[in-house]
């Protein structure tokens, strides 16, 4: 019996919580020589006996799970060869559980320890199943708790690395906001200098003093235009944001918006200078000539507008246009002149310009001599005086004036003698030099040759004067000054040497003759009346009573200004003294006849009773034409017996207050009694009472009754008027007669003055009625006048100072 086959071995054996099984080391058989319970259950051999087998029959073995019979044999023969105890890996072989429900999990390992025999040599193998279960669960969920502890490290690791990762994350995410926010600052900053730029271009253009503007868009709208642009274009606010052709359509077609749409098509910068752009302003067509540049904007690559600069040159322009216009003028005044002009340019005096009037004077013709110095052109003026001054003239540079200068000129190629006057006028560079000379001249042949004969007609005056033994006389308006001539001076018993005073002159006139004198020279200065007076002087040196005859007129300067108060002073004394004594024998012989004249009235109006009474038919018509013939006598005697007393100054106005229509109408009525003619008629009229001498006033109104029937034809009216006329009362006597002719009118009141011609020579007359009127009139305060027309007829009129 084997040892192994002991009750005792088997029993223990048997006791072996673990399968164990006992092989002989007879490779490669391993003749199994024991096994417990444990193994045969393990290896499903209960019921078998497998002591004897070789290991490899054992078929439930087969079937564990492990690689087989060649991994249990390698580690059999491994642990005989090494006789060291060898372990399989463990291996994964469910069994049944305790209540045989399930199948539970069971790990087990096997163990080939070598039993040596005493040659030290394995001689049995003893293979023991270790159920390691526990150990391979434990070591699982060790395992797993480490994998676990593992994960969950890597996990922590994770969730650290996470956290470090949010953290970093957050960190980055805060960089990001920073760099965010940055950027949010930095697009806004970048905006805001975007929007600031913008603002900052808007406004350089607004305030800007030059006219500047932007259009944007293919429309060209004006998105800013500044006041000076809106002010330079004459327009208002409302063109801002507006079309360009809506806002200015009178631009279209011009060529300054042609080259406005260029640049914003193209990109192009323009300048354009002194163009012209026609424009509305205030409903009116405006042209203006302005410098404009334009200047594209471009933001992003893109053209997005124009810039236009404008400046107005307008008057520029037209200050050109009017030099260019007043030269063109220039030239045609200097061609057309008719003033003798030429330029003389240079030292050389090198004929530059010179009119049609100067060549003529020259007797040359416009090729002869432009671009040719005088000497050349005209040698005749070498040596000249005339050439010495214009060298002058260059020289100094200051212009010199000859006039009424005497030149010999070529007329039809005869030389005649003119007159001019002269300027030489040096015409100066930049630099201030005299580069030519602008020679002017006017002719004034006519007017120096009309006042040589002035002074010649003045010189024969002046003999004429001289011979006449006339004085001449002037008193200066605006001072009134007086002048004497030398002959003047003896007439008034004068110093020759000294002026004359107006009180000397004054004082030697008779003082019954002052005030008329004064009167006279007022109405002469002040309202430029002529003056023909007569007056007693008394000569300064002999004391010798002298009449004189002082003429006067003013005379004007070329401005019709009032120059001089003078005329003619001649001595009358011997003429006066005659009329002194015809006047007194005229009164003397008047008087004289006066009282024949008397008697034979008186006796031809007794014989004119007597024969009535004897019925002598033609005693009585001889009588009364007697009678009208002594009237007519007596009424020529007394105007003869008047003018001596006037002259002498005798006249006496015996003055009193009386209606002057009354008188009128009486005169009237009593012409109609005798003239049966004429048809006299009066308009009536309103009372006009003056204060005058009533018989005087008869008197003239019976002269100009007389001259109206004398010199009209019969059967005429006679239309006698009277009216009042501020403060005066006017009496009229107006004719259908002959009239007068102008020239007579201003002399007919004077004394003996007649009208010489076929009408009146036949009619008889002294030409003392009218001046007997004017002076009675004069001396009433009153006018007298006349308006006549020849063939027409007369209206003789006085006036008188109502009372
Ligand atoms: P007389 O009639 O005696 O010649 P006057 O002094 O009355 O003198 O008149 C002067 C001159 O005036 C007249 O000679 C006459 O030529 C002219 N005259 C006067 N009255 C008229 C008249 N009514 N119509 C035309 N001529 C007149």
């Amino acid at each position: 019996m084997e040892p192994l086959q002991e009750p005792l071995f088997q029993n223990l054996f048997n006791h072996l919580a673990e399968p164990h099984v006992v092989v002989k080391a007879d490779s490669p058989r391993f003749t199994v020589v024991a096994c417990n319970k444990q193994y045969k259950a393990v290896s499903n051999t209960l019921n078998k006996d497998i002591i004897g087998m070789g290991i490899k029959e054992i078929s439930d073995l087969k079937n564990a799970n492990y690689e087989g019979d060649s991994i249990i044999e390698k580690a059999l023969n491994k642990a005989i060869e090494t006789r060291q105890v060898v372990k399989l890996a463990a291996v994964r072989y469910d069994i049944p559980s305790a209540d045989g429900l399930q199948m539970q999990q069971s790990w087990w390992q096997t163990e080939y320890i070598p039993v040596l025999g005493q040659n030290g040599k394995a001689e049995y193998l003893l293979c023991t199943i270790h159920n390691i279960t526990e150990q391979v669960t434990s070591k699982k969920n060790r395992e797993r708790a480490e994998q676990q502890e593992k994960a969950l490290r890597k996990e922590q690791l994770l969730n650290e690395e996470l956290a470090e990762t949010i953290k970093k994350l957050e960190e980055s995410q805060q960089n990001l906001a920073k760099l965010n926010n940055e950027l949010e600052d930095r697009v806004a900053s970048r905006t805001k200098a975007l929007s600031d730029s913008e603002a900052r271009f808007r406004n350089m253009i607004e305030q800007s003093p030059v006219a500047m503007l932007v259009n944007k868009g293919d429309d060209l709208i004006f998105e800013i235009v500044n006041q000076p642009m809106l002010k330079l274009i004459g327009k208002g606010d409302a063109i801002k944001g507006k079309p360009l052709y809506e806002a200015i359509p009178e631009l279209k077609g011009q060529p300054v918006v042609d080259k406005l749409y260029h640049t914003y098509q193209t990109g192009e910068e323009w300048t354009g200078y002194e163009q012209l752009v026609l424009m509305d302003r205030e409903g009116k067509s405006y042209q203006g000539y302005y410098n404009v540049t334009y200047k594209p904007l471009i933001e992003n690559g893109q053209i997005t507008g124009v810039l236009e600069v404008a400046v107005d040159v307008t008057e520029q322009v037209q200050a050109r246009q009017k030099i260019l216009e007043s030269e063109t003028m220039f030239r045609a005044i200097f061609e057309q002149s008719p003033l003798a002009f030429c330029v003389l340019k240079g030292r050389d005096l090198v004929t530059e310009l010179a009119n049609d009037n100067i060549l003529k004077l020259w007797g040359k013709t416009r090729q002869e001599v432009i671009g040719k110095p005088q000497t050349v052109a005209r040698p005749e003026v070498q040596g000249l005086p005339w050439l010495k001054l214009i060298n002058q003239v260059y020289t100094t540079g200051v212009t010199h004036k000859n006039p009424e200068f005497k030149i010999l000129m070529q007329q039809d190629g005869k030389p005649e003698e003119g007159y001019f006057n002269a300027v030489y006028q040096p015409l100066k560079d930049a630099e201030g030099q005299t580069s030519a000379i602008l020679v002017i001249l006017e002719d004034v042949t006519d007017k120096v040759k009309a006042q040589q004969q002035v002074d010649q007609a003045q010189q024969q005056f002046r003999q004429a004067v001289d011979s006449a033994n006339m004085g001449t006389w002037s008193i200066n308006p605006a001072s009134y000054q007086l002048t004497f001539c030398n002959r003047s001076k003896e007439i008034f018993g004068f110093s020759l040497k000294e002026d004359v005073s107006n009180r000397w002159a004054m004082n030697a006139v008779d003082p019954a003759y002052r005030q008329m004198v004064r009167k006279a020279i007022a109405a002469g200065i002040e309202k430029h009346e002529a003056c023909d007076l007569e007056y007693p002087i008394i000569n300064h040196i002999s004391h010798e009573r002298k009449w004189v005859r002082v003429t006067g007129k003013m005379f004007f300067d070329e401005n019709n200004r009032p120059a001089l108060f003078s005329g003619l002073l001649m001595d009358i004394t011997t003429r006066k003294l005659d009329d002194i004594r015809k006047n007194d024998f005229i009164a003397i012989v008047s008087h004289e006849l006066k009282t024949p004249l008397t008697t034979l009235k008186a006796y031809a109006q007794m014989l004119t009773v007597k024969s009535k009474k004897a019925e002598d038919v033609f005693t009585v018509v001889a009588l009364e034409k007697v009678n009208s013939q002594v009237k007519k006598m007596t009424g020529l005697i007394n105007s003869f017996l008047n003018v001596s007393r006037l002259e002498a100054g005798k006249i006496h106005l015996d003055k009193v207050n009386f209606s002057l229509d009354e008188l009128v109408k009486e005169r009237i009525n009593e012409f109609a009694l005798t003239i049966k003619s004429h048809i006299i008629s009066l308009s009536p009229c309103g009372p006009l009472t003056v204060f005058a001498d009533y018989e005087k006033i008869g008197q003239v109104i019976n002269n100009l009754l007389t001259n109206a029937i004398k010199y009209s034809p019969a059967g005429k009216r006679i239309e006698v008027s009277c009216q009042s006329e501020e403060g005066m009362a006017r009496i009229s006597v107006k004719d259908e007669g002959m009239g007068i002719k102008a020239h007579d009118i201003s002399k007919l009141f004077e004394r003996f003055y007649r009208v010489e011609g076929r009408h009146t020579q036949n009619i008889s007359g002294f030409g003392i009625g009218l001046y007997l009127c004017a002076e009675i009139i004069q001396r009433h305060n009153g006018k007298i006048g006349v308006e006549s027309e020849i063939g027409k007829g007369s209206n003789f009129w006085f006036t008188l100072p109502l009372s």
